[in-house]
């Protein structure tokens, strides 16, 4: 790919569009980057660029866009943004960052999407690898972008450590292997990009308020097989007919996973043990309960990283170890504190409502749910049963909660809060000792908070200062401080 000389346009200037801008400098071209947001909040990051790349803010002109010779998208941005469309049309290449990194990138790529459970399973997939002694590097949400491991020219290792008999053999050790988090977005517009091993997950409603429809959002996440060749590996997921439901369509060798099933090929659940079968080869890798995760939900990205893993080369012995440590990542059912014999979980990062069922799924313990932020179109009836079973109260907050209220009603005991803090002052005087007071918000945060972070760290710092001024002597271990699990 022609980079010198050419006229870039960067759209969206969070980490990863700083690291495509850094790239494309390095090799010469002329670079524009365009982000929605304003100058102030992005002063220190254009201060890091040279004054060459012409930065346009607080909108997107259809100019720069038609003008450019090629328009890179960072992760969350659509390609169905009219201004991109309209680039298209006009024969302007628009590649997404992953696949402008691909171009460049030595290595293997083991791609992960989903609806849920990207970042968990690439984070645990790249720690078991890492055990087992691969060079393996998180890419997307966690670690860096993918573009920023981008080097010039080099060999890609797309053959290395992928048939079975290589795979058995731990041959993937012989290469640096990057463990990609892909959002439908960024599926939407690769070309080339293609992933030695790619894996589907899920895929429940998500999104809705940005594809036309639900079969365009699935046809988006498929898009992940779309350059896989014979010898490349698929892994799905078994009992999700979504993800298992695009075998025909995979022209790869598909390597599935299932908690419910045992499988002829493949990882799966046998007597409460994760069992993997491989090529005639079985292999016992731990007992399920031994997983440190919490939930089914995240039984499931565990058992699709041991089959990732094993394709790759990861020794059984290094997996079972890292299942057994990995803590999980923040904010997704992130235990941050005990107090006064009531738990309290940060799953804000459960943006939509099959990941707040699975949350709320994950206690045996009664729950007190605050949920509630930013419409992206979704309902909330799929809740009802779950809620009834396991919450004794819901605390609701933020621009769903009027859609909340009806959707919900009559299922469990529901209470308006306004915000989270007034909603955590009410989830105390509901609770009682052995209770867990649980933020899962089922929607977005941008109607209250900068993003699912902000939201997850603010719930933190409520709940430890209400910690603090509590009474110690009442905290299991008597520290009387919050405790911080990250
Ligand atoms: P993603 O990167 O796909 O958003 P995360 O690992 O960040 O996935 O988890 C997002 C949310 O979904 C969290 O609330 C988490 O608890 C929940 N979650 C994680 N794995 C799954 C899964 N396999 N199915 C459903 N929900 C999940």
């Amino acid at each position: 790919m022609e980079i010198s000389g050419r006229k870039f346009l960067i759209v969206g200037f969070a980490r990863s569009g700083q690291a495509a801008a850094r790239f494309l400098l390095q090799r010469g071209a002329s670079v524009a980057v365009t982000d929605v947001r304003t100058s102030d909040s992005l002063k220190d990051q254009l201060a890091a660029l040279p004054s060459t790349v012409e930065a346009i803010l607080g909108e997107h002109r259809l100019e720069d866009f038609v003008q450019a010779d090629c328009v890179v998208l960072s992760p969350g941005v659509p390609a169905s943004l009219p201004q991109v469309r309209q680039a298209m049309s006009r024969g302007v290449e628009v590649i997404s960052e992953v696949e402008l990194a691909y171009r460049f990138l030595n290595g293997t790529i083991v791609g992960i999407t989903g609806s849920n459970g990207k970042t968990t399973t690439v984070t645990l997939l790249a720690e078991l690898l890492k055990t087992s002694g691969i060079d393996a590097w998180a890419a997307g949400n966690i670690g860096k972008p993918l573009i920023a491991f981008a080097a010039s020219g080099g060999r890609r290792g797309d053959e290395v450590g992928t048939s079975a008999q290589s795979a058995l053999a731990g041959a993937g050790h012989r290469d640096r292997v990057y463990v990609a988090e892909l959002s439908s977005f960024q599926l939407e517009t690769i070309r080339d990009f293609r992933c030695a091993c790619a894996l589907l997950l899920n895929i429940t409603p998500d999104h809705l308020d940005r594809y036309p429809s639900f079969d365009h959002y699935r046809q988006a996440k498929e898009r992940i097989f779309l350059n896989q060749q014979p010898q490349d590996w698929a892994v799905l997921n078994a009992d999700d007919p979504l993800s298992i439901g695009a075998t025909p369509r995979i022209h790869s060798r598909t390597f599935p996973f299932s908690r419910r099933q045992e499988l002829k090929e493949g990882v799966f659940l046998r007597r409460g043990r994760i069992v993997c079968r491989l090529q005639d080869t079985e292999q016992e890798i731990l007992g399920a309960a031994e997983v440190r995760l919490k939930g089914s939900h995240n039984l499931e990205n565990a058992l699709a990283a041991v089959a990732a893993g094993r394709l790759m080369g990861a020794e059984p012995q290094a997996i079972a170890e890292t299942l057994r440590r990995f803590r999980g990542v923040e904010h997704r059912l992130e235990h941050c504190a005990s107090h006064q014999g009531v738990d309290y979980y940060n799953d804000s990062k459960a943006t939509n409502p099959d990941s707040a069922l699975k949350a709320v799924e994950a206690f045996d313990s009664p729950l007190i749910v605050i949920m509630g932020g930013f419409d992206k179109g979704a309902g909330f009836d799929s809740l009802r049963p779950s809620l009834a079973r396991h919450a004794k109260q819901v605390i609701l907050i933020g621009a769903t909660a009027a859609r909340m209220q009806s959707d919900l009603s009559g299922a469990v005991p529901l209470l308006q809060a306004g915000d989270l803090e007034t909603a955590l002052d009410a989830a105390r005087e509901v609770a009682s000792s052995g209770d867990t007071i649980l933020l899962a918000p089922a929607c977005a945060s941008f109607d209250q908070f900068e993003d699912y972070e902000h939201r997850g760290r603010e719930f933190k710092r409520l709940v430890q200062a209400l910690a603090q001024g509590g009474d110690p002597a009442a905290e299991p271990g008597g520290t009387g401080a919050a405790r911080q699990v990250s």
